[in-house]
């Protein structure tokens, strides 16, 4: 039993040792991916429910890692908080939105708005809101082709901050939108209290909402809440017809997900905006 112990404890150190080399390795890739140009933004199809227009793209961000293929941000984005990474890479995401739609309107295409995650330390920076005008004047981009998307539990932290912030955002022309709705904590009071546009009903309760009646029931109330309150709604991760045709029934505004399409790099993105405006 000592020798198995023994034994084990090799296993299980290696294995940690393993872990821990892999997650250093990430780290300091992560580090030299932005000066290397490894980051690209993928784009996803929002379409209003009714007609099928497209209204929206957002952007998603994809890490080629060399000999590694495409790394998914679950992966990476916490590596990026963690280090603070996160500042720069996010700052590059907006530019790099920009540069694209100012790319495709030069190329004769017509995109539509085009949505940005943004994270809460990036939200939370004081000069967010004059960094992102800077950004948008540099380029000579509108302010009201941008919608930011961030999420609830962002504005728990400095209401007063965050309200100035989305106010200065607005004020620019962006549109806000609040992600993952219904995931966080006190989120009715959060539609209320801050300045919002956009409703992004959370792909957990969209995943179900035509199989099981609580999450039915979550995604009517939402919708319901966000038509009261003059707010848009897009459900996210709408991957089968009975889930659009619940939704449409409850008068959700516009939908996201792998039944109209995943999300795509900007060149087959460019092809279908291509379709689209020769129609
Ligand atoms: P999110 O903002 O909730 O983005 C939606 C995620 O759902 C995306 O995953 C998208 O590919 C995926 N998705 C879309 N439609 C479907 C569907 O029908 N079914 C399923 N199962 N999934 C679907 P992705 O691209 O892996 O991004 C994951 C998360 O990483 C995002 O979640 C967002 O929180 C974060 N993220 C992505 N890009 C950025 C960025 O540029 N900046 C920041 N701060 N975060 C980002
Ligand atoms: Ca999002
Ligand atoms: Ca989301
Ligand atoms: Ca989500």
């Amino acid at each position: 039993a000592k020798k198995a112990g023994r034994n084990l404890f090799r296993v299980f150190s290696t294995d940690m040792a393993h872990l821990l080399s892999e997650r250093l390795e990430l780290e300091s890739d992560l580090r030299e991916a932005l000066e290397l140009g490894e980051f690209e933004l993928f784009y996803q199809p929002q379409l209003l429910i009714d007609t099928g227009e497209l209204i929206g793209l957002e952007a998603l961000l994809r890490w080629r890692r060399p000999g590694r293929g495409v790394v998914m941000p679950a992966v990476f984005i916490p590596v990026l908080e963690e280090t603070g990474l996160i500042d720069g890479v996010g700052e590059w995401v907006l530019r790099a939105a920009c540069s694209q739609y100012v790319s495709w309107c030069k190329a004769g295409l017509r995109p539509p708005r085009i949505a940005v995650n943004v994270s809460g330390r990036q939200f939370l920076q004081t000069g967010f809101s004059e960094s992102v005008s800077r950004i948008l004047r540099d380029q000579d981009a509108a302010p009201t082709a941008f919608q930011l998307e961030i999420t609830e539990t962002v504005l728990a932290r400095d209401t007063r901050h965050c309200i100035d912030t989305l106010r200065s955002l607005r004020a620019l022309g962006l549109e806000i939108a609040l992600d993952d709705f219904g995931t966080g904590y006190s989120s009715l009071s959060y539609l209320k209290r801050f300045p919002i546009d956009v409703i992004k009903l959370d792909r957990s309760f969209v995943s179900e909402c035509h199989l099981k009646e609580e999450d039915a029931a979550i995604c009517a109330a939402v919708i319901s809440l966000g038509r009261t309150l003059g707010l848009k709604t897009v459900a996210e991760g709408v991957e089968e017809s009975t889930q659009l045709e619940f939704l449409q029934r409850e008068g959700c505004l516009a939908c996201q997900g792998y039944l109209f399409s995943p999300p795509k790099s900007a060149h087959e993105t460019a092809e279908l905006l291509r379709e689209r405006s020769c129609l």
